[in-house]
C-alpha cells in the first residue's frame, strides 16, 4: 500500500519535472531573487516577485542618475526628454509588450484607483444626457467604490449586473443592461476571484452600439493574457504594474485612452504636469495634447525603475509564450486539484479560453488551512468565502512549484 503511494508520488514528481524540462520559459525563473523558506509562491498575480537585476538597477539609479544628474535628470538626456517623458515612454513600452496598443495611447501614473477615478469621471462628464454607469457586483472592490463615489458626486446612477462568482460577466448580460442612458461600461477583463476572461471585443462592441464608452480594468490581465486594445476598439483602460509586471509593491499604474478620445475627454485632476506647458507656470489650465493630459503631478520616477526590469523580461519572453505557459500552468494545477482534492469546488472556469492566470478553489474551512499553508512556505491568496486563490505567474513559477505547493495543501486538507 505505502509502496504504491511512494510510486505514485515519484510519478507525479517526475511529471512536474518533465513539464519544466520542456518549458521554454523555465530559464526566466532563475532570474528572480530567491525567497528563503518559500516552497511555492502562488500569489504572483497579487505581488510579482522581484527580478534580481531590480536591486542593482535601483542602486545604480540612485548613484548615477539621481545623484549624478540631480535636477538636470528631469530634462536630460535631451533626446529622450529626461524623466519628464517617462510617463509616455514607459507607457509606450507597456502598450507594445502587453496591451496590443500603439504608441501615444498609454501613460504611467498614479495608482490604479486614482486612474480609475480620473477616467470614470471623464467618461461620465463626456455627455450630460447619459447618466448611468454599468458595472458588475463581482468587480474588484476599488472599482465599485470609485464608481459609487463618482455617482454620488456627479448625480449619476449605477446599474449593477449580478455576475456568477464562479464565472464572470457575459456579453449577453451587458447587452441587456446598456441603453441610451449608459455613459460607461466599467468591467474587469480578468475577474480577480474566478479568473474569468470577459469577451472584451464583443462587450466593447455592445457598449459602442449603445453609444457608451467602455473602461477595462486590466490589473489581472496585463502580462498574463494577450490583449488587443487597439483592435478591440477599447476606449479606456487601467491596470496595475506590481502584479504580473513585477514592478514592486505600490509601483505606479498605467492608463490607456483611445487616441480618438484624447481631445474629447477631460480628466478632473488638473495638475501642472498635465498642462500643455508646465514650466510656463502661467494662469489657467490647458491640458497637454494627447495622452499626457492624463498626468496630474510629478511622475513617480524612482518607483518606475523596478518596472523596467520586469518589462524587459516580458519583452524578451513575448506575451504569446507567457500566455501559453499560463494556460499550461493552470491546466496542470487543475489536474492536480481534480486528482488530489476530491470535494473541493472549483470556482473558476474550466474552459481554457475563458480562464486567466489564476484559479480559485473552495471548501469549508479553507481559511484555517491557509494559515497552515503559509507556515509551511506555501503562499497562495485567500478570497472570501473559503476560497484559496492560486495565482501562477508564468515567468517566475515552475510546474514543480505548483506540484509541491498543492502536495502540501493535499496533506493539510486531509484528503
Ligand atoms: C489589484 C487591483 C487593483 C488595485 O488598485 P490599487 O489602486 O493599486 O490598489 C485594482 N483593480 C483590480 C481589478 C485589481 O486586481
Amino acid at each position: 500500500m505505502s509502496r504504491d503511494r511512494d510510486r505514485d508520488r515519484d510519478r507525479d514528481r517526475d511529471r512536474a519535472d518533465a513539464l519544466d524540462a520542456a518549458d521554454p520559459l523555465a530559464p526566466f525563473r532563475d532570474r528572480f531573487l530567491p525567497a528563503p523558506g518559500v516552497v511555492a509562491y502562488l500569489d504572483g498575480n497579487s505581488l510579482g516577485r522581484p527580478p534580481a537585476v531590480t536591486a542593482e538597477r535601483l542602486d545604480a539609479f540612485v548613484r548615477e542618475e539621481w545623484a549624478g544628474r540631480l535636477i538636470r535628470g528631469w530634462t536630460e538626456p535631451e533626446a529622450e526628454g529626461g524623466w519628464m517623458r517617462w510617463p509616455e515612454r514607459v507607457g509606450d513600452r507597456i502598450a507594445a509588450a502587453a496591451l496590443g496598443a500603439g504608441p501615444g495611447s498609454t501613460v504611467l501614473a498614479d495608482s490604479t484607483t486614482v486612474l480609475l477615478y480620473k477616467l470614470v469621471r471623464a467618461a461620465v462628464d463626456l455627455d450630460a444626457s447619459r447618466r448611468e454607469i454599468v458595472l458588475d457586483t463581482d468587480n474588484f472592490p476599488t472599482d465599485r467604490y470609485v464608481a459609487e463615489g463618482i455617482a454620488a458626486e456627479r448625480g449619476a446612477r449605477l446599474r449593477w449586473i449580478e455576475t456568477d462568482p464562479a464565472a464572470g460577466i457575459t456579453a449577453g448580460q451587458v447587452a441587456a443592461a446598456v441603453g441610451p442612458d449608459t455613459a460607461l461600461v466599467l468591467l474587469s477583463h480578468v475577474a480577480y476571484r474566478s479568473g474569468w476572461i470577459a469577451d472584451a471585443a464583443a462587450i466593447t462592441a455592445i457598449a459602442h452600439d449603445a453609444g457608451a464608452l467602455v473602461l477595462w480594468d486590466l490589473s489581472h490581465s496585463v502580462g498574463s493574457v494577450e490583449l488587443e486594445l487597439d483592435a478591440w476598439g477599447v476606449d479606456l483602460a487601467v491596470g496595475c504594474t506590481y502584479k504580473y509586471l513585477n514592478g514592486g509593491p505600490g509601483s505606479p499604474a498605467f492608463a490607456y485612452v483611445r487616441p480618438g478620445l484624447h481631445d474629447r475627454i477631460r480628466q478632473p485632476v488638473q495638475g501642472w504636469m498635465g498642462r500643455h506647458d508646465p514650466f510656463e507656470m502661467g494662469p489657467g489650465y490647458t491640458p497637454a495634447a494627447g495622452i499626457r493630459g492624463i498626468v496630474s503631478g510629478t511622475p513617480p520616477i524612482l518607483a518606475a525603475v523596478p518596472l523596467l526590469a520586469g518589462l524587459e523580461m516580458l519583452e524578451e519572453a513575448g506575451i504569446g509564450a507567457v500566455r501559453a505557459k499560463s494556460r499550461a500552468l493552470t491546466a496542470y494545477a487543475l489536474d492536480l486539484v481534480d486528482a488530489w482534492l476530491p470535494g473541493v469546488e472549483l470556482v473558476s472556469p474550466r474552459d481554457p479560453e475563458r480562464r486567466g492566470g489564476h484559479l480559485t478553489i473552495r471548501r469549508a474551512g479553507f481559511r484555517d488551512v491557509l494559515d497552515a499553508l503559509w507556515e509551511r512556505g506555501v503562499i497562495p491568496d485567500y478570497r472570501e468565502p473559503d476560497g484559496i486563490r492560486i495565482g501562477l505567474a508564468p515567468l517566475s513559477t515552475s510546474f514543480r512549484e505548483v506540484h509541491d505547493g498543492l502536495e502540501v495543501l493535499r496533506e493539510l486538507a486531509g484528503v
